[in-house]
């Protein structure tokens, strides 16, 4: 669980990914986070979406499964529990959108939504489709595995959309009687199909990380043309990094020796 954390926590403070401080903006110039934690022993959860204005969402996750009896805070009130726990804040950067004297003699709700309404179909059409929010997964000594994500979003996104990331048994699962997972890719898809737990239905049945992993994402493909990739360990040890995207950063480490990282799998 600490590892979990601490490893997003890193990639979150880099600035170099769709998370935390690199957080993608959503089209009225705002960064809305999500993100979640889980741990297999018990199945204690937490999560937080649409939450903004902190480098750490993973953290205020984890303050979530810890210090509430909630899974998932959203919104304005979950940036309020955040600044409640004094959490690293983002530095206040100027937002084109939301201080231009445009947006300020903007006519009404209505003619918003509509502006971003054609700026989402336009950019869909020229979308590339990058990914980079982070994930991890880990197992300890006493062989509980965890698994967490913390993500800015995809491009092009309405104000207030929520992702896959902080929705359990979607972006992330952790159960230790089958395993962790954690996801990236198109939110939209591995919610409707629950891809982190259906992953980890196909582990408690025997199938190993690589096969598990490959035949839901095959799925997710055949049956609703969505893409993604997975972080897949199972409680003995065994793990895999799958993906249906051209490419998928990730990197692994046993205890021992030098971490590895590679940006294509299998
Ligand atoms: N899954 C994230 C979301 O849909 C995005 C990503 O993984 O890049 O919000």
């Amino acid at each position: 669980m600490i590892a979990v954390e601490c490893t997003i926590s890193f990639l979150e403070q880099s600035g170099l990914f769709n998370a935390g401080r690199g957080a993608n903006r959503q089209l009225d110039g705002v960064q809305r986070m999500d993100a979640s934690i889980m741990e297999g022993a018990r199945l204690k959860a937490g999560a937080v979406a649409s939450i903004e204005g902190i480098v750490h969402p993973i953290t205020a996750a984890r303050l979530v499964m810890e210090d509430t009896n909630h899974v998932l805070l959203a919104g304005p009130p979950a940036t309020r529990f955040a600044q409640h726990y004094q959490l690293e804040p983002l530095p206040r950067m100027r937002s084109p959108r939301r201080s231009s004297g445009r947006s300020r003699r903007a006519a009404g709700a209505a003619a918003q939504m509509m502006r971003l309404y054609r700026a989402m179909l336009k950019s869909k059409r020229t979308q590339k489709g990058q990914h980079g929010t982070v994930g991890a997964v880990a197992l300890d000594q006493s062989g509980t595995v965890a698994a967490g994500a913390s993500t800015g979003g995809i491009d092009s996104m309405l104000p207030g959309r929520v992702g896959d990331s902080p929705l359990i048994g979607c972006g992330v699962y952790a159960d230790n009687q089958s395993g962790a997972v954690s996801m990236t890719g198109i939110g939209e898809g591995i919610i409707r199909l629950a891809i982190a737990k259906t992953i980890c239905d196909r582990l408690a049945m025997g199938k190993s990380p690589a096969v598990a992993a490959q035949q839901v994402l095959r799925m997710l493909v055949s049956r609703i043309r969505g893409s993604a990739g997975a972080l897949v360990l199972s409680p003995d040890g065994r793990f895999a990094v799958r993906h249906v995207t051209p490419h998928m950063a990730a990197g692994w480490w046993n205890g021992t020796g030098r971490p590895t990282v590679r940006g294509q799998f299998p």
